[in-house]
Order: C-alpha cells, then structure tokens, then sequence
C-alpha cells in the first residue's frame, strides 16, 4: 500500500471513529433527556376496601382527608374495575395487564392461593415490574404478594428489585383452630376484638428471607409505608416503579395504638384512617421533594367489601352485594389517579380497569406492548391527560374460570350469578341473561331484559367476539402441596 492511501486510509478511520463517537454521544444524551422526562409511578392497593369506604366515595363516618384531597387535586373515577372479585387473581391481573384466566391464576376449585399452594403466577407471564425494567426502572412491591409464596414465585424472581411484604393474606396460617360457636364466621362477626397478632402465623419478607413471624400487624401499615419512603428516596434519580400493597382493611383487622378507638366507625375506620394517614405520609413526600409532577400515583382496592364479616367488612355504598361475587360491590372500587399538573383534576364516569395500569404505564414509559399474547388493556391516556373518552367500551366479570356478566357502555348483563352471602348459595344460569343499566340503577335493582332484547343481543354479540380470542390457561391454583 502506498504511503498516501495509508495515510487516507487512516484519516477515514479516524473521522468515523470521530463521527460514531459524536452519533453515540448523541444518543446517549437522548436517552438521558428521556430517561428524566419518564415518569415514575406508584400503585397502592389496599385490600378489600369497598367503593363506599372513603370520604370522597360517600361514606359518612370514615374520615379519609389525605385521600380525598388526592381525589379532588386529580382523577376521581366513578366507573373502574378490577380483574376478579378476590385476592389472587384480581392481582395476577393488575400485574400482568390480562384477565386471569389467561395466567392459569383463576380457578373454579380454590378462589385464591394458600399457603399449602403449590403454584404460583407463571414466569411466562410479564409483570408490570419486568417491563418497566426493560426501559430502565427501579421497582419495588411493599406489601401483600399472593401470587405465590415459594421463593421462585416471590416478587424478586417476578421483576422487582426489592421486596418487604407478606406473601398472602393476613388471616392465612392460623395457629390455633379459631372458631366461634356457630363456625370460623363467627370469628369475624363477632371475635375479632379477641384475636392475637400470634393466631396468624404469617411471615414477613425482605427480599427472599423470612424477618418476622407472626408478622405484627398492628404496625405494619406504618411500616411499609417507612419501607417506601425510603425505598423512593434511595431510587429517585432513576425512573422508578412502586407496588404498594397494603394488606388492610382484610380481616382480622389490627390497627397501631395512635388510631385503636379513634373512628366514628369502630375498629374497621380505625384501620382505613391509618392507611389514609399513611397515603398522605407519600403525597407529602412526592411534594416536598419535587417529584410530585413527574410522579403518577394511583390509589384502588384489589375488590370490593367482605360483607360476609358483617361488622369487620367494609361496605360497596350504593352498589349491590361484595367481594367474591360478580355483582358491582365486588368489582366496581374507588380508583383515584394523581399527578399534579399532568393529570386533569375531575370526576371521571368512563369505564377503565386495572389491566389498563400496564398498558397506559408502558406507553408512558416507552416500552413496547408484548405482541406474542393477548393483553387485555387498554391506555388510558385520552382520559388522563387529555379530557377525552375512555377506549374502553366493554368489561368482562369473570367468576374463576367462567363469564358471568359483560358490561357494554351503560349496560351489563349477567349470564351466571351466584350470591354468596346467602345460606345454601346457588349458582343460577339465566336465559335470557339479567341485564341493568349501571347509569340509571348502579344497584342494579331493576331487571330490564325483557324491555331490551336487541341491546341483549349485541352485548351477546361482544361475548361472541372475546369467546373467540380465549385462550384459557390450566387452573394453577387448585393444585395444593402434599403434606410431609
Ligand atoms: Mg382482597
């Protein structure tokens, strides 16, 4: 090679190495801009509150100041609904943006995970957490799990990063046999003042270990809240992802000594004032330290009151029946989105749900939607940001593995029911379906089938359409551990 074209040659290498340089430079300090401009998010659960319990939501002797101030600064909506009327597969479906039954996390056989459960949330799934971390979050779930209490299912091998909570329920792994003189439901109705922290054997976890056992419950509201306050303060310079939930008002109900005795409404305001004071403890912190604007919290409840506790449940207000059931009280809960400045403040009467949590978060955030699955979302933005209609037009009411109700715009139809609060409870197919109009009777107390056969038929006609695209997943949460 002549000494000229070695020369030239080297040039050209020097200014691409000079000009990929630059182009990398550059799009590193794109990344960056939107990396800050990412928007972090916070969901907190709470654990069967009724859509009748907070201030803001009607109720006339719980006093809920922290979230209703959060109500009125920003999104109060009327009409949101959760994927299943009990714990584990209404999780499974906040998670993962998908109707239960596609997860295997519903079941006709076990409503929910146990602690002889031998299953838990499969790792095909996609959680929130691990596509938010695709595009650069932080994540952390403080709370309830129940999507599987073995190590492989804990939320650390689910897409977060941390983990402080208890794997299920609070009135799992009794340590004596608790039964009042007409059986365990006596036990909430009337002998709840008597229960011990130690009858419920139920672990705490950081991480993947065991810290505590019987977790206290009289404090634990407050803690996870420090565990957040802290964990937000630690990830703030990323974007990051909070899973908050508490594991109240879920009987047995405990609160800490500063709220025991101080609700108009016994001990059960006692423990929803506690975690409204512990919201507010969040708001205060996003405010002070400026992440309030570029932070989108988003207060709900997993489903709706556990009417069967009478006294130490919670109520759905106007709406009929409770958790469990697929009437509006199970399903239908306050929802409350928040971001000063981002989100117009108002009441909203569309329709959304808690699978549309991952759809609107990832565009938000900039990931891409899964394309190898159904995902049953949808992204809420219109309505949150920009004073526009919901994309949700229909709702589906599952009952474990079966349809029972659509709602269509106004409309819902029950294909199934099955009242639970009732002794001997059936399970009643109805031909034509029940069908109400939730605008102008949301107790759905006025049967109108027979007025409106064609508005049958073209909700039957949406039914159709989401039969076809169903594929449903082999029930994983019947199947229990043997005993050693
Ligand atoms: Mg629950």
């Amino acid at each position: 090679m002549h000494l000229l074209e070695k020369f030239q040659l080297q040039r050209l290498r020097f200014i691409r190495t000079i000009w990929f340089g630059l182009l990398s430079l550059g799009i590193m300090a794109q990344n960056e801009i939107n990396q800050a401009e990412k928007p972090n998010f916070i969901i907190i659960f709470a654990d069967d509150l009724g859509y009748g319990d907070l201030g803001s939501y009607g109720h006339p002797t719980i006093h809920t100041p922290n979230l209703d101030r959060m109500a009125m600064e920003g999104q109060k909506w009327t009409n949101f609904y959760v994927g299943a009327s009990v714990c584990t597969p209404s999780r499974a479906a906040l998670l993962t943006g998908r109707l239960p039954v596609r997860s295997g996390m519903a079941s006709n056989k076990s409503r929910v995970l146990f602690p002889n459960s031998a299953n838990g949330l499969p790792h095909e799934e996609i959680t929130l957490a691990e596509q938010l971390k695709t595009v650069g979050y932080s994540t952390a779930c403080v709370g309830k799990w129940h999507l599987g209490h073995k190590e492989e299912y804990l939320p650390p091998n689910h897409g977060f990063d941390y983990y402080y909570g208890i794997p299920y329920s609070n009135d799992m792994d009794l340590t004596r046999k608790l039964e009042g003189p007409t059986g365990y439901w006596d036990l909430w109705t009337k002998e709840y003042a008597n229960l011990e922290i130690s009858d419920f054997n139920v672990p705490l976890i950081r991480n993947t270990t065991i810290i505590e056992r019987p977790a206290d419950q009289r404090t634990i509201t407050k803690r996870y809240t420090d565990e957040s306050i802290q964990w937000i303060t630690e990830n703030r310079e990323k974007p990051f992802f909070l899973y908050l939930a508490y594991n109240l008002p879920h009987v047995p109900l405990f609160a800490s000594e500063e709220f025991m005795g101080t609700s108009k409404r016994g001990l059960y305001g006692d423990v929803v004032e506690e975690i409204d004071h512990n919201v507010g403890r969040i708001m205060r912190l996003l405010k002070n330290e400026g992440l309030a604007d570029n932070t989108i919290v988003v207060f709900t409840s997993d489903n709706g009151p556990w009417i069967k506790t009478e006294i130490s449940g919670g109520s759905a207000g106007l709406l009929r029946d409770g958790k469990g059931t697929t009437w509006e009280g199970g399903m239908r809960e306050p929802c409350i989105f928040w971001s000063p400045g981002k989100i117009t403040p108002k009441v909203v009467m569309e329709l959304g749900t808690t699978m549309d949590l991952f759809s609107t978060f990832s565009k938000q955030a900039g990931a891409p939607m899964p394309t190898d699955r159904e995902m049953d979302g949808v992204d809420l933005a219109p309505v949150l940001f920009d004073n526009e209609e919901s994309p949700r037009s229909a709702v589906y009411y599952y009952r474990g593995r079966d349809l029972y109700a659509v709602r269509v715009g106004p409309y819902k139809a029950h294909f199934i029911t099955q009242e639970v609060y009732v002794p001997n409870p059936k399970r009643v197919e109805h031909n034509p379906p029940l069908l109400y109009n939730l605008d102008v009777d949301p107790s759905e107390r006025f049967d109108l089938s027979d007025e409106f056969p064609e508005i049958i038929a073209a909700i039957q006609e949406v039914v159709r359409k989401h039969n076809s695209k169903m594929r449903k997943a082999p029930d994983l949460l019947a199947l229990k551990e043997k005993k050693k």
